[in-house]
């Protein structure tokens, strides 16, 4: 990692070059509580969408990209102002996943904006990576905003995980990054906390997984900045294929 990337990153955390570890615990990440019983995108039912040629993924992101705009399978629908489907390369290295929409997401029809999207940025800046010029997919695991940005219940997640599941499989990525403990849960079917699914590989499918924090949850403890980042770290090692 080049230091000007680390630079742009620490800067906008806040964190010193060199900062010393916390020897303690990780806590687990408030923004993303333990949901009761939640069953894994990997078993979820979600259609048998079958194999698709690389030449076709920006069709077919376009195609489930209208196909989420006009779901109606939950009650979510009700309350948004329209569906957030995600944003990046179809031919991205690196996907992050993040638990659901905000308000703010809700209104401008992109996930992660606002303050914590901005620190996400600079964590993609960490790797090299653009939203907008391409390497990254972003996407959350529910397509609309929870009213007031309560937690999603399991059958909000059971309704909308076979999107998700697509847009993995269309996208393919190196590695999948889940962004606190919600989405790291559903990625991976566990109830483990956050503290325990970080630091070490998991698997979608084939695909590796990496946990770490939610920007927002970092935005309010600075303190778990610099584990973050050795979090970056090593997704930029298995980005790059290492
Ligand atoms: S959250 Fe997912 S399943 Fe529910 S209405 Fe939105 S797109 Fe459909």
């Amino acid at each position: 990692m080049d230091a000007r990337s680390q630079r742009i990153y620490l800067s906008a955390l806040g964190t010193p070059l060199y900062r010393r570890r916390s020897r303690e615990a990780a806590p687990d990440d408030p923004t993303a509580p333990a949901m009761e019983s939640q069953p894994p995108l990997l078993e979820e039912e979600g259609g048998d969408y079958g194999p698709l040629a690389p030449e076709g993924r920006e069709g077919a992101l376009a195609a489930l990209r209208e196909e989420v705009a006009g779901c109606t399978a939950c009650p979510l629908h009700e309350s948004r102002t329209q569906t957030v489907f995600g944003v990046g390369d179809p031919h991205a290295r690196v996907m992050f996943v993040g638990e659901a929409p905000g308000g703010e997401e809700d209104r401008r029809g992109e996930p992660f904006v606002g303050r914590a999207g901005q620190l996400l940025d600079a964590m993609l800046a960490s790797l090299g990576l653009d939203r907008k010029e391409g390497g990254v997919f972003i996407a959350n695991v529910l397509k609309c905003r929870p009213p007031n940005n309560r937690d999603p219940k399991p059958e909000e997640v059971a309704q909308c995980a076979g999107y998700l599941r697509r847009q993995i499989e269309l996208v393919q990525p190196r590695v999948l990054v889940a962004l606190g403990r919600v989405a790291a849960q559903q990625l991976l079917g566990s109830q483990q906390p956050l503290a325990r699914l970080r630091g070490q590989e998991h698997r979608f499918h084939e695909t590796p997984v990496l946990v770490t924090y939610h920007p927002a949850y970092l935005l309010r403890n600075p303190a778990d900045k610099a584990k973050a980042w050795e979090d970056l770290k090593a997704v930029r090692r298995r980005a790059a294929g290492d």
